[in-house]
């Protein structure tokens, strides 16, 4: 069994849509980025990837480059989860949480490990999303953006054969 840590951060932004786990959520803002800028999505990859020591998702998905403009993280996700299947591993379980003042995240947190348990095809049982706020203080408390950590356990698949 092998551990990663992921973090990332977001600023917001008028005129873009505010996608968190792949959940579109109503809001006067989105977060600004190359891709659709779903920070919880990218701190899980990069959990995941640090899991495996494969690099960060800078290495893998360069931003900037046009095949990535707009792309849904969890398109970006689903390849992640076919590079570590490709070097031997399999998801354990995650947790993520999304450090933001507003909006509300609790109504939208069932979809969000929906999305992800299906894209990483595991069962929902091994998502779990929490969200707090920072009682109004730094960025996030000034609602400048929204910071995500995660982190994820993946196991060696060849390791399960003599279990
Ligand atoms: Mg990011």
């Amino acid at each position: 069994m092998r551990i990663g840590h992921g973090y990332d951060v977001h600023r917001f932004a008028e005129g873009r849509e505010l996608i968190l786990g792949g959940v579109n959520i109503p809001y006067q803002m989105g977060l600004d980025g190359h891709s659709d800028a779903d920070v919880a999505v990218h701190a899980l990859m990069d959990a995941l990837l640090g899991a495996a020591a494969l690099g960060d998702i800078g290495l893998h998905f360069p931003p900037g480059d046009p095949e990535y403009k707009g792309i849904s993280s969890l398109k970006l996700l689903g390849k992640v989860r076919g590079l570590l299947d490709k070097n031997g591993y399999k998801i354990g379980n995650a947790d993520i949480t999304i450090v933001a003042q507003q909006p509300k995240m609790l109504p939208h947190i069932p979809a969000m490990r929906a999305n992800i348990a299906e894209v990483l095809c595991t069962d929902i049982k091994n998502i779990s999303i929490k969200a707090t706020t920072e009682e109004g203080l730094g960025f996030t408390g000034a609602c400048l953006g929204i910071a995500a950590h995660a982190v994820a356990l993946i196991e060696e698949k060849s390791n399960l054969r003599f279990l």
